[in-house]
Order: structure tokens, then C-alpha cells, then sequence
């Protein structure tokens, strides 16, 4: 693990200090709403050693957090050698899954050293789920298996991602904080994201809300409001029932406090450093190079970033 290392800045000021880590780009579910990270499928991935040459070299810059995420990051079988390297120089390891393997998992994944994990559950109804998720076979009970399994593994906090689509679950929120109450998970509401330049597409329109309603709404319902210390998003304590929940809203679009927070850069599953999720043309192959190329990269990657909204 690296001490005393500095961050590289963009030319906004922007410190990286975390990577986003996709590890694939297949699932075994086709959301709705998914943005694909912008890769296609038919892709030769980065190997278990080629993703830790990466982590290698952006920690040597300070970076000492790592997402993975896919596609679904459980469909790879070498994911628990790909942890345990990646835990070799960062500590902060963290994971985004829909869910559904995660309860043979859970142990594994903790003991190879993932420390927290995001959980997707669009829905609590078996028919928005199927709709939301599109799919015919219903893994929903396992998704709620692998929530309690991964706190019976200790991967701690558990936040399950929400994205609120109108017409379709916007109006389930109190049931998943129900849920995420009784379930003593973090309830994270995602503002669906338009997809490259489709903010005119006739599938977002329909189906985005805008979060700043419920955000007002949730403050003034809030015992304690902080900001996200990773992202700067806002988290709410809530009285609810007879406990108290926690809600993170994630409203990245036309944001441009949430561009200026940001402080990741992503790896794609093909192996190119991308600098933003939106943007599309801004990509840089990392892929079979020596440490010593691969920091040039991430330097020119780093200072490549753009804040998307400004
Ligand atoms: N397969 C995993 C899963 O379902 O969590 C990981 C990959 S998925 C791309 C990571 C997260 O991005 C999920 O929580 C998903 O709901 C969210 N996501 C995908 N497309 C989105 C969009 N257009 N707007 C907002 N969130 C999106």
C-alpha cells in the first residue's frame, strides 16, 4: 500500500483519487435503463493480471479506492483472484451487482477483500422487478438472499441502488425505505441518466425524474443531513417507523456540483481509461503496456477529464 503519494489533478482542480473498475460487459440482465458504460459485448477483457497492473499504477498516484462494476461483475469466474490482487495496494475495495450470485458469494468476495457493496433492486414487486430487469426467470429472492448474506459476510455498509423511473417505481420510494430499514441497508435513489446525448430519446423522457423534489422533500423529513465524503452527495438520516433510515440521492444530470465533485476515472472491461461516463470519444487504450507507459496514460487521462455539466 502506498503512503505519502499525491494525487494527479485535472485542469478543473479535480484530484483522482478512485477508479471505477469494469470487469465486464455482459449481465445476465438487460435493465431497462442501462447505459452499458459505453462497451460493447463482444469484447476480450482485461486479464486478472493486466486490471492489476492498473490498480498498480493508480495507486502509485494515490488512488486508494476501487469500484467494480460490470456489465455484472459476479458472472466473472476469476473475480475473487481479481479481488485479492486488486487488495494487494488498495484497501477500500467496493462492488456494484445486481445481486443475483452474491449469496454463494458473499464470503468469498469479503475474505478476498471487498469491503462494502452497492446492491440493485429496482423494484419490490415481482412484476416491476421482471419489467425493470428484463427478464423472465425471477431472481429477485435470491437478490434479498445475497442482501442479508452480505451482511452475515460483513461487507459493510450495504446500499441498494434504486433508479427511479416515472410511471414505473417513483412512487415505491417509502416501500424500499421500509426495505432498506428493515434490511439495515443504505438506500441509494439514482436519477436516471440519459445514455450518451439521448437526453431527446423518447425512452428518457418518459421515464426520468427529476430528483430534486424528492432531495428537498427527504431534507426537510432528515434528522441529519452530511455529504457523501467520496462523492459529496447528500445522505439523509430519516425518522421512519420505528428506526432511522439512511437515503443517498445521486443526481448527476445537468449537475454541475456533481461533476465538480468528481473524482474517478474509469477503466473499461477492454482496457481503456475512459474520462467520463457520459462522454463517449474520450478514451485511452491501456491495455499490454509496461508501468512505466501505463503512468504516462493515466497522467494524460487525468488531465484529459472535462467536467461533463458545467
Ligand atoms: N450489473 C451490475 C448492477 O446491476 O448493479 C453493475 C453494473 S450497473 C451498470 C451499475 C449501476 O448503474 C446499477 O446500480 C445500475 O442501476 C446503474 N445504472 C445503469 N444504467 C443507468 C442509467 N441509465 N441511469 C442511472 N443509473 C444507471
Amino acid at each position: 500500500m502506498m503512503d505519502h503519494v499525491s494525487y494527479i489533478y485535472d485542469n478543473f482542480k479535480r484530484p483522482v483519487n478512485s477508479l471505477r473498475l469494469q470487469v465486464n460487459a455482459i449481465c445476465n440482465y438487460n435493465c431497462m435503463f442501462c447505459h452499458m458504460e459505453g462497451t460493447d459485448r463482444n469484447l476480450s477483457y482485461m486479464t486478472p493480471d493486466e486490471i492489476e497492473r492498473v490498480v498498480r499504477v493508480a495507486a502509485s498516484f494515490g488512488v486508494s479506492r476501487i469500484k467494480i462494476t460490470g456489465g455484472e461483475p459476479l458472472l466473472r469466474h476469476d473475480i475473487i483472484d481479481i479481488i485479492k490482487r486488486i487488495k494487494r495496494h488498495v484497501d477500500d475495495i467496493s462492488m456494484t451487482t445486481n445481486g443475483v450470485m452474491l449469496h454463494k458469494l458473499a464470503y468469498e468476495l469479503k475474505d478476498a477483500g471487498l469491503k462494502r457493496i452497492n446492491i440493485s433492486m429496482h423494484a419490490l414487486n415481482d412484476n416491476d422487478y421482471l419489467k425493470i430487469t428484463g427478464n423472465t426467470r425471477n431472481f429477485r429472492p435470491d437478490v434479498i438472499d445475497g442482501i442479508k448474506s452480505a451482511h452475515l459476510a460483513g461487507l459493510e455498509p450495504v446500499k441498494v441502488n434504486f433508479v427511479v423511473l416515472k410511471g414505473i417505481n417513483d412512487d415505491k420510494i417509502n416501500d424500499m425505505m421500509d426495505f432498506c430499514l428493515e434490511n439495515d441497508a443504505v438506500l441509494q435513489l439514482i436519477e436516471y441518466e440519459a445514455p450518451r446525448n439521448m437526453e431527446n430519446s423518447y425512452e428518457y423522457i418518459k421515464y426520468h425524474v427529476d430528483l430534486r423534489n424528492i432531495n428537498d422533500d427527504l431534507m426537510k423529513k432528515s434528522i441529519e443531513y452530511k455529504k457523501n465524503t467520496l462523492h459529496n452527495r447528500p445522505v439523509y438520516s430519516i425518522p421512519w417507523k420505528d428506526g432511522i433510515v439512511r437515503v443517498e440521492v445521486v443526481m448527476p444530470m445537468h449537475n454541475s456540483d456533481f461533476c465538480m465533485h468528481c473524482t474517478r476515472l474509469r477503466v473499461t472491461a477492454d482496457g481503456k481509461f475512459k474520462t467520463c461516463l457520459l462522454r463517449d470519444n474520450d478514451y485511452f487504450d491501456i491495455k499490454s503496456f509496461d508501468d512505466d507507459y501505463l503512468r504516462d496514460l493515466y497522467i494524460k487521462a487525468v488531465k484529459n477529464r472535462i467536467p461533463y455539466w458545467r
